[in-house]
């Protein structure tokens, strides 16, 4: 299985379809050693083969150093979702301590179109993150882009090869306030596939590269190993069969499925030192695991981790 933690549900952009400009966030989290403890109990009650750790932004959480350390001990894969921000100067403690893979979330692919999305000005920041990171050994490096009706696929495919970087598109999906303009906002792997062909950008499917959540494509004449673009189709194309995802919360709970809103609250257990009840509880939760009745979250992104 693959566990998700959020290390923390704050974060240092506001993404119009992740978080409002005056987002207000938990009161209270667990602390760092509980939310290591939860995320050993619950590799010891489930076979978790991967972690990777995500936010709110994992890079402005204090304990990530930790959490990456813990992680790497419990299992052989460990991977963070970051929007790059704050990552350049983390880059060498963050592989010391243990991670294997990387995300960088990138929505545009200019300074202004970074700004419409992201409410702040750190194209420049996050550029120098990926260059950084895939000199410090993070390869296949993955870039990951919300995609809206505002997107231009083909700005951002062309600075992935450029990047030698692998892009991931991902569907817009009804969560926190995406939902108030969803409607309009959202647009179709298909959509956004057509925009690649119009400009000029010719792409074959390559079902073989197919991961667990997203349908890989190539691009004539620039080598796969280097870059593919896979589109994450959760609205158009679920792919409930083959999601084995897990997430746990700063707040300690574990959530089955992203839509899943209620979890089970794993901290009372933990903190009563109830380790046969924390156990069941997990297994429990695990064992129910099921595609969601709706794909429709209220609670914001940015509490579970994407
Ligand atoms: N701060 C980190 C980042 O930006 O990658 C990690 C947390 S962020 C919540 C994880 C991923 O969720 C990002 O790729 C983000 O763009 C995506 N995301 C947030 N809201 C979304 C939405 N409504 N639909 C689809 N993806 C969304």
């Amino acid at each position: 299985m693959y566990l998700r933690v959020s290390v923390t549900d704050r974060c240092n952009l506001r993404c119009t379809y992740c978080l409002p400009e005056d987002a207000r966030f938990a009161p209270s989290r667990a602390t760092a050693e509980e939310l290591d403890r939860l995320m050993a109990a619950v590799c010891a009650s489930a076979p978790v083969t991967k972690i990777r750790l995500t936010g709110g932004e994992p890079t402005i959480c204090p304990s990530l150093l930790q959490h990456i350390r813990t992680a790497a001990w419990l299992v052989p894969t460990v991977g963070m979702t970051t929007n790059g921000v704050a990552l350049e100067r983390l880059l060498p403690e963050l592989r010391n301590a243990g991670l294997t893979r990387l995300n960088i979330s990138l929505d545009a692919a200019d300074a202004d179109g970074f700004r419409r999305a992201a409410r702040h000005d750190h194209f420049m920041a996050v550029l120098a993150s990926i260059r950084a990171a895939r000199r410090t050994g993070f390869t296949p490096l993955k870039l990951n882009a919300v995609a809206t009706m505002d997107t231009d696929p083909a700005a951002l495919a062309r600075l992935a090869i450029a990047e030698g970087a692998h892009l991931r598109f991902i569907e817009l999906m009804d969560i926190g306030i995406a939902h108030a303009d969803w409607s309009e906002r959202h647009i179709t792997a298909e959509v956004l596939r057509e925009r690649l062909a119009s400009a000029g950008l010719a792409i074959t499917e390559d079902s073989d590269r197919d991961e667990p959540t997203s349908r890989v494509w190539t691009v004539d004449g620039v080598d796969p190993s280097a870059t593919t673009l896979g589109f994450i189709t959760t609205v158009t194309n679920p792919f409930c069969a083959t999601c084995d995802r897990i997430r746990l919360t700063s707040q300690g709970r574990l959530h089955t499925c992203l839509f899943d809103e209620r979890g089970t609250d794993l901290l009372p257990l933990l903190r009563a030192g109830n380790l046969a009840g924390l156990d069941i509880a997990i297994r429990r939760a695990i064992g129910a695991k099921a595609p969601p009745l709706r794909f429709q979250r209220s609670g914001m992104m940015a509490g579970i981790g994407g």
